[in-house]
């Protein structure tokens, strides 16, 4: 039986091998505990920073126990885990957060129900079986829109956006056989997110809004705080909150949305996991989002999601960016961070680096160039 909080020396098990899963097991060792990795991948980057690690496939009967048989929890740090696995987990170990919300996360058309049932909005959506179905959601949300599945996309994987009419048979001859929903195009002003951390006891935590942007469909550039106005964060924050108490977790949450050049906060995605658009909290922050995690799944007390600096990070993705490595480390000001992975394929998410800038005096869009020196050149 797993008695919460964890004393200093338990052992955290994590789903997962990546930098979530590296970075969450960094703030875990700053707090006394122990991390063990569930990974297929050997010398994996969560892996490299843990005290043990069972290598071995997130469905296999063999691995899970094993797994299992090492730590006191269990928390994950991505989302296309299967539930099925996580639920053998379950069985054995306390999960946070739960399998119920991994469900929930893993599939767009369960959460925009759970999301618009709770009342908050999203884009217009509709799910798609056939082409003629298609066809009436096209009808019904108009165009533009995306054709998205409804499981395992991430990165822009899995969509096809639809412009006119002629579009729809390809795309849906592409995406199929798998459940899809389309959704409405969101004419956004700007994609932010909010990180909100929630304790067994019901103690929620978040961090302000932050602005994102991506590049080929990974996030690239991630201003901490949004330069958005305080009523639009306000609301977010609280759409944030809402859904944290809707799905009762304990845990970490990342919810992604739109702000609409009016001013509306549409919530695109959620994650209840850290999520790379709070890497900057580990350096602008005295409670990193993983530290907040490792608290949540730990039943430690929640320290408010405070940061003492504003800042801009910027992923390092693939070998053209992580080239910039030895330059970034000359660079006074940056604070870089690397995964440590031993391949460096194009589109991969290498590592990453922040630069602070007191509380309140981010610089302009203009600005954010000069703010990256070379990197941005
Ligand atoms: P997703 O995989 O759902 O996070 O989508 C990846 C990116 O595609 C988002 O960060 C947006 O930039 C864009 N996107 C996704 N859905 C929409 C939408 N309904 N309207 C406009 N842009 C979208």
């Amino acid at each position: 039986m797993t008695a919460f909080p964890l004393p200093p020396d338990a052992t955290i098990g994590i789903v997962g091998g990546g930098q979530l899963g590296r970075m969450s097991a960094l703030a875990a060792a700053r707090l006394g505990y122990r991390c063990h990795i569930l990974s297929p991948e050997a010398d994996c980057p969560a892996a490299r920073v843990s005290a043990g690690h069972t290598l071995g496939d997130y469905e296999d009967p063999a691995a899970l126990e094993a797994f299992a048989a090492q730590v006191d929890v269990v928390t994950f740090e991505f989302e296309n885990v299967s539930a099925a696995g996580l639920e053998r987990l379950a069985a054995r170990k306390p999960v946070r957060p739960g399998v119920e919300i991994l469900r929930i996360s893993q599939d767009r058309a369960a959460e925009k129900r759970f999301l618009n049932g709770i009342g908050v909005p999203t884009a217009p959506w509709r799910l798609v079986d056939s082409l003629a179905a298609l066809h009436r959601a096209v009808d019904d949300v108009g165009l533009p829109s995306i054709l998205k599945t409804t499981r395992l996309g991430y990165d822009g994987k899995g969509q096809a956006a639809l412009r006119e009419p002629a579009d729809l048979a390809a795309a849906f001859a592409r995406l199929m056989p798998q459940p899809l929903v389309l959704e409405g195009f969101v004419d956004f002003a700007c994609e932010i997110s909010v990180i909100v951390a929630r304790g067994a006891d019901g103690a929620i935590s978040a961090f302000d809004p932050v602005e994102n942007r991506h590049r080929d469909h990974i996030l690239d550039l991630t201003l901490a705080p949004a330069r958005i106005p305080t009523g639009t964060a306000a609301e977010a924050t609280e759409i944030a909150r809402r859904i944290a108490e809707g799905l009762d977790l304990v845990g970490l949450l990342a919810v992604e949305m739109f702000v609409t050049a009016d001013n509306r906060v549409l919530v695109n995605e959620i994650a209840p996991r850290p999520h790379n658009s709070g890497h900057w909290t580990i350096d602008a922050c005295p409670a990193s989002q993983f530290e907040l995690h490792i608290r949540a799944v730990a039943g430690l007390p929640l320290p408010m999601a405070g940061r003492h600096s504003d800042a801009v990070m910027k992923n390092l993705v693939g070998p053209d960016d992580i080239a910039l490595w030895p330059a970034i480390l000359a660079m006074p000001g940056l604070i870089p961070h690397h995964y440590g992975k031993t391949e460096a394929r194009p589109g991969r998410k290498l590592g990453h680096v922040t630069r602070l800038f007191p509380r309140d005096a981010l610089p302009g869009p203009f600005g954010i160039a000069d703010a990256l020196g070379a990197l941005n050149g």
